[in-house]
């Protein structure tokens, strides 16, 4: 493992006692805990994200420590930095991102447009800049909580890289990794399906549709269904309800949606490459960040002009309705390996 000397920008294996005393724990999660801590040496605040051992299958943790050091030099105004291990506290140290993550911020505030689209082609530069390393830096984990928010609510994407399929792995204790970790929603269907294919730069693509559908809507897909439901949802072909994307939209949001539904689209070949998606998005958001004079996305919005003024909070708190019944599963069972 490669340890420097401890000056920013370099990996390195930190001790607890490099850390200010008091840790405060940001979230807990089934496999690990988040917290804020402040680097003496530095002065700065980083996020230590400590994961559960016990937990998590044996090799997880030996996995992030053979990874960190490669991932810490992947650099990148749309990706979190990591700085390095605390082998003591069986964590990673990163870039601490002041808003935290997009998830809590779609429940917690209504984001306008122009906010959305930029968002959105925020993370697809990050996930552009991911796959156009040689070979492609495949994510593997992307969903909300895995993009994050700084200062000023420009995006970055974070836990890249940490999970892998590997030759000799079943796609059936691949898909236990990934449901236990609660990511069923962004698991694109030729995963649980008989296609043999190990995943690749489409799986990312599928799940960044899902974010987008989450962006757009500030809704959770699926939401109330069993993992089982939505298995047999996705292996039909069924995606998250785009009726659920407000009435009042700018022109430019069909568009967007267009690119949303080809990212997600059933056959992995079709869908596109993340380098022609941000040249998309770029241009969509481009358009909304300068409306004309009558442009609907800023009615009621003149002179705002701070990042933070994108958003309204509290947000209204909706009900989400159940997924309609989906039929013929005896049908798409067929289809589906034996996971549960
Ligand atoms: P996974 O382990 O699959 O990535 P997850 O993203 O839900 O799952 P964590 O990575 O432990 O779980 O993150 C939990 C929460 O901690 C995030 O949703 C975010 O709110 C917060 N968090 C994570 N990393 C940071 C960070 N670098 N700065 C600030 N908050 C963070
Ligand atoms: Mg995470």
């Amino acid at each position: 493992m490669d340890c420097f000397d401890g000056s920013p920008g370099q990996f390195r294996d930190f001790r607890k006692g490099d850390f200010e005393a008091n840790w405060i724990k940001v979230a807990e999660s089934r496999f690990s805990q988040v917290y804020e801590v402040k680097l003496k040496l530095w002065r700065e605040k980083c996020a230590l994200k400590s994961v559960d051992t016990t937990l998590c299958e044996h090799n997880y943790y030996r996995r992030i420590i053979e990874e960190v050091s490669n991932l810490a030099k992947v650099k990148f105004k749309y990706i979190a930095s990591l700085y390095g291990l605390c082998s003591e506290a069986t964590g990673v140290v990163m870039e601490y991102m002041s808003h935290g993550s997009l998830n809590n911020l779609l429940a917690s505030h209504t984001l306008m447009w122009p906010k959305k689209f930029q968002m959105i082609h925020e993370a697809s530069m990050g996930m552009n800049f991911l796959h156009s390393m040689k070979p492609p830096l495949l994510h593997l984990n992307l969903k909300t909580s895995n993009i994050l928010l700084d200062d000023h609510l420009h995006v970055k994407i974070t836990d890249f890289g940490l999970i892998h399929w590997e030759e000799g792995t079943s796609k059936k204790s691949f898909m236990e990794h990934l449901t236990a970790r609660g990511n069923i929603n962004y698991i694109p269907p030729e995963i649980f399906t008989q296609c043999r294919d190990p995943p690749g730069t489409t799986f990312d693509v599928y799940s960044f549709g899902i974010v987008m559908w989450e962006i757009l809507t500030q809704q959770k897909p699926y939401a109330g269904c069993s993992v089982t439901k939505v298995l047999l949802h996705v292996s039909q072909g069924k995606r998250p309800c785009l009726e659920r994307i407000p009435d009042e939209k700018p022109l430019e949001c069909d568009p967007m949606v267009s690119i949303m539904q080809q990212c997600w689209d059933q056959d992995h070949r079709k869908r596109p490459q993340f380098s022609e998606t941000v040249m998309k998005t770029e241009a969509l958001s481009e358009v909304l960040k300068a409306p004309g004079p009558n442009h609907p996305s800023m009615k009621g919005n003149r002179g705002q002009t701070s990042d933070l003024s994108w958003l309204v909070p509290p947000v209204h708190k909706i009900a989400f309705p159940q997924m309609p019944d989906v039929p013929s599963e005896a049908h798409a069972k067929d289809n589906i390996l034996s996971l549960l």
